[in-house]
């Protein structure tokens, strides 16, 4: 049996266990840096399966690997996953209206249930793999959490946890397959904090310093700024504390948080000092002291192409997930749940997606092939993910396999719904299939992974750097 018939057994044979574990962990749905639960699952299910289990990594508690070793424990390949939600997303599962689970409650908008056992699922499949090979080999399970909070991995790598590693393959729930094409923003997020003197605002306001005006003078400065930075960059803000409820008190305290993106992250660092700066006037100007606590930063994420080459291979070999009729009308039922500004968008991304074919594939919206990867068509997306950071460690790619409709919005109770349905399932296990192949297929080729190797070496100057200083400590409960 060759090793693509031999892990689309292995998978199928063992997927009611990944399944159960989806929807599991979907019912969970626990946020950045609490998802006690999930991360327990996995490592049970892992430990089960006879993989070490070490928790606590980068002293997050619940980050872990999960490691099986054999023979001369060479290559080793790594695998993520990720497992936590999104709050203000709680809702029921597999219906096709907008229906709460849980009044405000949390919900797997990102599909990350599905991320992380369809990663385990093929973890255990390299494993078993290897054990019925008898081939030499390392397979680690990196179980990464608060990809939606302030992101792990960057504090992973920086511990270490990826050296040795020879190469990393993820994947992320989407409504295309193929090998994701793109180059994601760098990122630093912080928290500004400004103290000033309170007093009463109608009797005595000469002798209060305001820290409210503070962060609104860092706004103002901010809105100045944009004029003179690179067209990517996008600078976001939020307040994280206003200095109270009374207009009549002078505010003593404030905090507004900042986040900054830009396509390289030497860019982000640039333009981070530059909104320091700006932060420190906003304290002269009234008379506070500011405080700026750098919280968060990723590096941007790139295709590693040599890698690409193989992933590419193997999914077109292992195919789009195998859809039914009963499939296809979900999903058509979901893609009907957006309106007509929505759908339209969703229509012009079909179009340049499937051509002349673009209605016919809305009218059933799943997607039903692979597309093929180019690296000439590897397209700037502004958002951000702690995986560039294990990118530009070590080799790494990224998959995307479809889990809902043709167009689904991600971080809308649509992709709650679906991520707890035959779409998810159906995507994650072909995910699942897709990158155990990918593994193997990959540690058959020395070449492959010097090249990967290369490439890295090529963006990081040889040594992976971390955007955040070792004083900067995963903010467990700060971010
Ligand atoms: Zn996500």
């Amino acid at each position: 049996m060759n090793d693509r018939a031999w892990i689309e057994e292995f998978i199928e044979k063992n997927q009611d266990q990944f399944v159960k574990a989806n929807d599991d962990i979907w019912s969970y749905a626990e946020l950045a840096f609490k998802e006690e639960k999930s991360a327990a699952r996995l490592e049970s299910m892992l430990k089960d399966w006879g993989f070490e289990v070490e928790t606590g990594v980068a002293g997050i508690p619940t980050c872990f690997t999960g490691t099986y070793r054999q023979g001369s424990g060479k290559p080793v390949m790594g695998i993520l996953g990720e497992y936590d939600a999104l709050a203000g997303l709680s809702q029921e599962a597999g219906v096709t209206e907008k229906r709460e689970r849980e009044p405000g409650g949390a919900g797997h908008g990102c599909g990350h249930c599905a991320l992380g056992t369809g990663s385990l699922a093929a973890a255990v499949a390299v494993k078993e793999y290897l054990r019925e090979t008898g081939k030499n080999g390392t397979v680690i399970y990196f179980g990464c959490p608060a990809e939606e909070g302030a992101g792990s991995k960057q504090f992973m790598a920086r511990a270490g946890a990826f050296d040795g590693v020879d190469f990393v393959y993820t994947w992320h729930p989407a409504t295309v397959n193929q090998v994701e094409a793109v180059h994601s923003n760098a990122i630093m997020g912080a928290n500004f904090r400004f103290k000033g003197v309170s007093s009463h605002a109608g009797s005595t306001p000469f002798l209060g310093r305001s820290a409210l005006d503070a962060c609104e003078l860092m706004g103002v400065g901010c809105n100045y700024l944009r004029e003179h930075v690179i067209p990517e960059a996008r600078i976001h803000y939020a307040y994280i504390d206003t200095g109270g409820t009374a207009p009549n008190v002078v505010q003593d305290h404030a905090c507004v948080r900042y986040e900054v993106r830009a396509p390289y992250v030497y860019q982000v660092k640039e333009l981070f000092e530059r909104v320091k700066e700006v932060a420190r006037g906003a304290a002269i100007m009234t008379g506070t002291t500011m405080e700026c606590e750098l919280a968060m930063a990723f590096t941007e994420y790139l295709p590693n192409n040599a890698l690409a080459s193989v992933a590419d291979a193997c999914m077109r070999e292992i195919g789009a997930p195998k859809w039914s009729e009963e499939d296809y009308r979900l999903a058509k039922a979901y893609l009907d749940t957006y309106n007509e500004e929505t759908k339209a968008r969703i229509r012009r991304s079909a179009e340049e997606l499937y051509g002349e074919r673009a209605e016919e594939v809305l009218a059933r919206p799943l997607d039903s092939e692979v597309h093929p990867f180019d690296p000439a068509k590897i397209r700037l997306q502004a958002g951000s993910t702690d995986v560039g950071d294990v990118g530009y460690a070590v080799p790494t790619l990224n998959l995307q396999v479809a889990t809902a409709c043709v167009g689904n919005v991600g971080h809308t109770w649509q992709m709650t719904a679906q991520s707890c349905s035959p779409l998810a399932h159906k995507g994650l296990l072909t995910a699942a299939k897709a990158i155990a192949l990918s593994c193997v297929r990959t540690m058959e080729q020395p070449e492959v992974m010097e090249k990967a190797k290369a490439e890295v070496a090529r963006r990081n100057g040889g040594k992976y750097e971390c955007p955040l200083p070792d004083s900067v400590q995963p903010p467990l409960d700060t971010y």
